[in-house]
């Protein structure tokens, strides 16, 4: 077996900074504690605390350019495999690794788009709705943005094999870097009966060794950071610091798509919390660099059957307090849910978990950004879907919650119909097809089964498909009927 030194936690902590040496280093979020860390430790917490690390920069010593429409000279030398990737084309702000080591399979080559029916849907005028196409990425999901990142700290510090705990899209995403690089070998977790088809699929294909156990996403994700620490195996999940630079660059392509204007609102789905952690990084780093003259604010969204995040902030007013956050809040909530052995469930997979692991670095990110919690129930997610699916690019249904909370935010005047809103389109259509063909389907024993059962009882956007018998004229009355 062969295994990287540097993951076996012979790393150490200092009180100093070591930016003397290193222009990126790690360190502790937690205001009380500060610890850094080298770049090429590999941690996923706080050594000294057990709080999360963040990769900073001394960006007095780094070349950042003086303007974000810098970047659009990087679109001139797209036949370098590093400006034509999404993430790395912004290397300039997440320089934690040569530019040269960074690791790309072209990800990132994603779309914001007006929609005009999304928009009205929502409550919001012709043009203020834009939805970010991350489905677009090589394995179908967002995620790509932050395996590039992690999988370039991944082979920096000599790692041979990577490891996940996944809803399926992290896993998707892992297999294949591991596949398409042979950088390293992917090893991952996920809970039973849990993942769409559609990213199991992935994985399997693309031969990463998948290991499926008996429980859900919590605990697939405590067994997979005890078998990486024991293993020596690379951890790219979301609580791995360096995904989360990758993530910033969604961001930096929504600037880039609006011409580098900071938009009113991001919408995001909440699951582990990583994409809303990034955002709101890359923002308040644009706003302390001054390349951009103010914040956007955020709104997070959960299913209702997997709202740890809602019912802390919003009903529990768990705060980051700028920087002393009562944590006893969370470890209390935590403690009622496993007393009364309250599990999430969701349609929405993707997002439906219970104690996120980014929750101290989101509530951040809400103070950052002035940002909302909400929650949408799993009809709320689908009918949303379906219109989105009506405008042209579908998304899954853990993405569709963006556009059902901004919806509800604009109906309780949070948003007003006249702000500029961008929502996080986070995964592809064609990952969970088993929840859009029940949605459509006429098949009642079909719709109960995978969607009665969650408390959805009508599909108000249905594009129901039309029965005809086998033969020309019932076929051409048909088409007439309903064209
Ligand atoms: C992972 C994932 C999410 C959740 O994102 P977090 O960063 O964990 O909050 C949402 N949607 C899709 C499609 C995902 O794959
Ligand atoms: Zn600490």
């Amino acid at each position: 077996m062969q295994s990287c030194p540097k993951l076996l936690g012979q790393g150490f902590w200092r009180e100093q900074k070591i930016s003397q040496t290193n222009p990126a280093y790690q360190q502790c979020i937690s205001l009380a504690c500060k610890a850094t860390y080298d770049i090429d430790e590999v941690r996923v917490a706080c050594q000294k605390c057990g709080d999360l690390l963040d990769v900073v920069y001394d960006w007095d010593r780094l070349r950042v350019p003086s303007s974000l429409a810098a970047f659009e000279q990087k679109w001139a030398q797209r036949s370098d495999p590093h400006c034509l990737s999404g993430v790395w084309r912004f290397h300039d702000l997440l320089p934690f690794v040569p530019v040269e080591q960074c690791v790309t399979v072209g990800e990132g080559q994603t779309l914001l788009l007006p929609s005009e029916g999304v928009a009205k849907y929502a409550g919001l005028r012709p043009g203020r709705l834009l939805l970010q196409y991350e489905g677009m990425n090589p394995s179908g999901s967002f995620k790509d943005n932050g395996m590039s990142a992690a999988f370039s700290h991944a082979r920096f510090v000599g790692a041979t094999r990577a490891a996940c705990a996944s809803t399926g899209n992290t896993s998707a995403s892992l297999a294949l870097y591991c596949s398409v690089t042979r950088l390293m070998k992917a090893v991952i977790f996920i809970g039973s009966g849990k993942i769409s088809y559609g990213k199991l699929s992935q994985a399997l294909d693309f031969g990463a060794l998948t290991v499926q156990i008996n429980g859900d996403f919590d605990d697939a994700m405590a067994r997979v950071k005890e078998v990486s620490q024991q293993l020596g195996i690379y951890l790219v999940n979301s609580v791995n610091p360096f995904r989360l630079e990758g993530q910033k660059t969604i961001m930096y392509r929504v600037l880039e798509a609006l011409r580098w204007e900071v938009p009113d609102w991001i919408v995001v789905p909440g699951g582990n919390l990583g994409n809303s952690s990034a955002f709101g990084k890359a923002f308040r780093e644009l706003h302390q660099l001054g390349l951009i003259d103010r914040m956007p604010r955020l709104a997070v969204i959960n299913a209702t059957g997997a709202d740890t995040l809602y019912e802390l902030v919003e009903k529990r007013e768990f705060r980051w307090n700028h920087g002393s956050p009562d944590l006893d809040k969370a470890v209390r909530y935590f403690d009622e849910m496993d007393a009364q052995h309250r599990r999430a469930s969701t349609i929405a997979s993707a997002i439906e978990i219970n104690r996120p692991v980014n929750l101290n670095k989101c509530i951040r990110a809400l103070e950052w950004c002035d940002g909302v919690v909400r929650k949408v129930s799993d009809q709320q997610i689908l009918d949303a879907k379906a219109r989105v699916g009506a405008g042209g690019l579908g998304c899954e249904p853990a993405s569709a919650a963006s556009v059902a909370g901004t919806k509800l935010l604009v109906s309780e005047g949070v948003i007003g119909p006249d702000e500029r809103v961008v929502c996080i389109l986070t995964g592809h259509q064609l990952k969970d097809p088993t929840a859009t063909v029940a949605y459509h389907t006429t098949d009642q024993d079909q719709f109960n089964k995978v969607l009665g059962s969650r408390g959805v009882r009508r599909a108000a956007f249905a594009n129901r498909a039309v029965a005809v018998p086998n033969n020309l004229d019932e076929i051409i009355k048909a088409i007439r009927l309903y064209s």
